[in-house]
């Protein structure tokens, strides 16, 4: 038997790392072959689908804010930010994911797509942090969020991670500022809601 074959052998005698899984591990994983996927589909062992209903009412907020702020500085680079990407993907530069943003461009998808799906999926991480952790599992759904605008086909593992991490390290700051700004205008609501259910006291 070759060496090879021999670590596999051992490696599926031992337990899942997973520690509330009793399967066997499966391959040369740490994990069985159902946490293998996991981490492989959404970034780790845990992660499950995020599916885009889940945070329809986050991108309801998100593309009411985009509408509103337009004209701000910030969100216009973004915006830019996005649409060069597709631009030179679909226009042959070798950019990343220049397969899969070639094809988002081609179906009419735009740089305000994008940041419109990539600011839901943050916030609702944000407000569900338990659901979609800050880790690579958002990165992960970053990715795939915007992936699946319009291509449904498979992405690699590695693929939809060097994404979510290089939009998280050119748009974190500015995901930040609009996920305070959006709170802020909830608490403001939430404030004015308040008031109107104050009760009138008798003279
Ligand atoms: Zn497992």
């Amino acid at each position: 038997m070759s060496k090879y074959r021999l670590r596999i052998l051992n490696n599926e005698n031992l337990n899942c790392s997973v520690s509330s899984c009793l399967k066997r591990r499966s391959g040369l994983s740490k994990y069985c072959r159902g946490h293998a996927l996991r981490l492989n589909l959404y970034g780790s062992p845990l992660g499950t689908v995020l599916l885009k209903h889940t945070y329809k009412q986050e991108l309801v907020e998100v593309k009411d804010f985009i509408l509103r702020h337009s004209e701000h500085k910030a969100v216009k680079a973004a915006i830019t930010f996005f649409d060069r990407w597709l631009e030179d993907a679909y226009y042959g530069f070798p950019v990343l994911a220049k397969e899969q943003f070639s094809k988002l461009f081609e179906h009419g998808i735009r740089g305000k797509d994008c940041i419109e799906v990539f600011l839901s999926i943050w916030l609702y991480s944000h407000r569900f942090y338990s659901k979609l952790p800050d880790d690579a599992r958002l990165s992960y759904a970053l990715s795939i969020g915007i992936f699946s605008l319009k291509d449904k086909s498979k992405v690699k593992a590695s693929v939809k991670k060097a994404v979510g991490e290089r939009l998280r390290q050119a748009l974190g700051i500015f995901a930040g500022n609009v996920i305070t700004a959006i709170e802020r205008e909830v608490v403001v609501q939430e404030a004015l809601r308040n008031d109107l259910f104050t009760p009138f006291k008798e003279r």
